[in-house]
């Protein structure tokens, strides 16, 4: 079922998207009143619910937003509790240009940055030792050649996955240790998942802002206060069930029922996958299947604080290749940007499921070996530990999505699609382009208001 795509609302989507509108003015498009009557549920208090919210309030709406957690912020948290900032989702704000909308929400409230600089890197081979600056240098030049020439040789409606190109296009990428451990440690990392299972014609198709990505040393998560401010949200208040029809909308939460004449369902894809709510009546058959085709992958962080460093200080990143691939393979040094001995992994790919499922000590335990490996009798116990568990946490079951062999770039923008003119999903997974970022949340909230508020005229 095609004939949505070329509806006016499909024109007004695209008109909205082409012009930009809603990235140069965060917190500003307001019709004043223009809403006024008109009461909106919104499903998940994430940066894209939020700025549904923000942004529908604001032109006269009766706005009510859900929440299953405790808190607010969704993929988006910072927790304090081991001195600098331990960003629980969002780390990075992707090319903090100006007009990067997550930049400009962090400009508002008065952030600090710190450039991280990718290639202040040091990696270290399969047996724990470094590996010298040309070969690093080499590693990194194989690494983008090989993807280069995949992109050169595919065809747009190639399905093959990425490693299943590599194997037939440029199979030295995979036995090669070195480039092997960069399709992990960056591509696995950015998009969130597999290699074996990412898209090889898409996995680099989506857009960026520029300039270097910068950690905020304030708290990223502040970005959500001006958003959230003066909202009716109620909390520890997960959905369980959304009828939606002529005569409005109804959210079945754990604190009983709201009614309301539209609803924006904010959830995260891999929520959407489980079937975690019920839609009566049931999704539209394309967006079910956009739903099942997207990939939503996870990647795990742990953060290690040490009575003393045992690493060089003056080095952002350490790359340790290791077995299986994605297990502990690159690690964030905080006393490039802070006073605490904090080395913070990553494990990604098809490891990060694994790690996710271990327990804080197991993770830990796994981590420590990786770490052995390298710096061997000088590596210290943890003071303090934190880890994080995407895939199985209830609200989320996952980090981010992204384009699997075979999905096209629709199945992220359709999603966005209004339902039976009452209900809008919204959320990173609708927006090919701007997918598995704040920015890109932030954007598709911003877009479901304005579709929502067309609907309503
Ligand atoms: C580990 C990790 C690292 C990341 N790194 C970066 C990065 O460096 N830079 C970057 O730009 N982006 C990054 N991202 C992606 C970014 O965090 C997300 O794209 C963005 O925060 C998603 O916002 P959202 O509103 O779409 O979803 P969410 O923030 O997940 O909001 C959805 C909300 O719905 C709620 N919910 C779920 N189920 C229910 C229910 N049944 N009832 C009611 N509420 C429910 C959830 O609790 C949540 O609050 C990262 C994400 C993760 C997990």
């Amino acid at each position: 079922m095609n004939a949505p795509r070329f509806s006016r609302r499909w024109f007004m989507k695209a008109a909205l998207m082409a012009s930009g509108a809603f990235i140069a003015t965060p917190l500003g498009r307001a019709r004043a009143a223009a809403l006024e009557g008109t009461t909106v549920v919104i499903v998940g208090a994430g940066l894209s619910g939020l700025a549904a919210a923000n942004s529908l309030k604001k032109q006269g709406a009766t706005v009510i937003v859900v929440e299953a957690r405790d808190r607010i912020g969704g993929r988006l948290y910072t927790d304090w509790s081991m001195g600098p900032p331990f960003e629980v989702g969002a780390g990075w704000i992707h090319g903090p240009s100006q007009e990067n909308p997550s930049k400009q929400l962090a400009d508002a409230v008065g952030s600090e940055y710190v450039v991280t600089e990718d290639d202040n890197l040091v990696v270290f081979d399969l047996d724990g030792e470094e590996i010298s600056e040309e070969d690093l240098e080499d590693i990194n030049d194989d690494w983008e050649s090989a993807l280069t020439h995949i992109d050169s040789e595919l065809e747009l409606n190639d399905r093959r996955s990425l490693a299943r190109a590599l194997k037939d296009l440029r199979p030295s990428a995979l036995s090669d240790p070195g480039v092997y451990w960069a399709l992990s440690a960056y591509t696995e990392f950015s998009k969130g998942a597999p290699i074996e299972d990412v898209s090889a014609v898409l996995h680099d198709d989506d857009d960026v802002f520029d300039l270097p990505d910068v950690v905020v040393t304030t708290g990223y998560d502040e970005i959500l206060k001006p958003l959230a401010d003066g909202l009716d949200i109620r909390l520890s208040s997960p959905v369980s069930a959304i009828q939606y029809g002529d005569d409005g909308v109804t959210v079945s939460t754990a604190q009983g029922a709201i009614e309301g004449d539209y609803c924006i369902c904010s959830v995260p894809l891999g929520v959407l996958k489980a079937g975690s709510i019920a839609f009566d009546p049931p999704l539209p058959d394309d967006h079910q299947d956009n739903i099942d085709k997207l990939g939503f992958g996870s990647v795990t962080k742990l953060a290690l604080k040490f009575e003393e460093p045992f690493w060089d200080i003056e080095t952002q990143y350490f790359g340790i290749m290791t077995e299986p691939k994605g297990r502990w393979n690159y690690w964030l040094n905080y006393r490039t940007f802070s006073d605490e001995n904090i080395l913070l992994g990553l494990s990604v790919g098809a490891y990060s499921p694994i790690a996710d499922k271990m327990t804080d000590e197991e993770m830990t335990e796994d981590a420590l070996e990786v770490l052995r490996n390298v710096w061997e009798d000088d590596v210290g116990t943890p003071t303090q530990v934190l880890a994080t568990h995407w895939a199985t946490d209830p609200y989320s079951f996952g980090a981010y999505s992204y384009p699997t062999a075979g999905s096209r770039k629709s199945t992220a923008n359709d999603l966005a699609d209004p339902i039976e003119d009452r209900l809008f999903l919204c959320g990173e997974h609708t927006i090919f382009d701007f997918s598995a970022t704040t920015h890109g949340a932030y954007m598709t909230g911003i877009q479901a208001a304005e579709l929502l508020a067309e609907e309503a005229e």
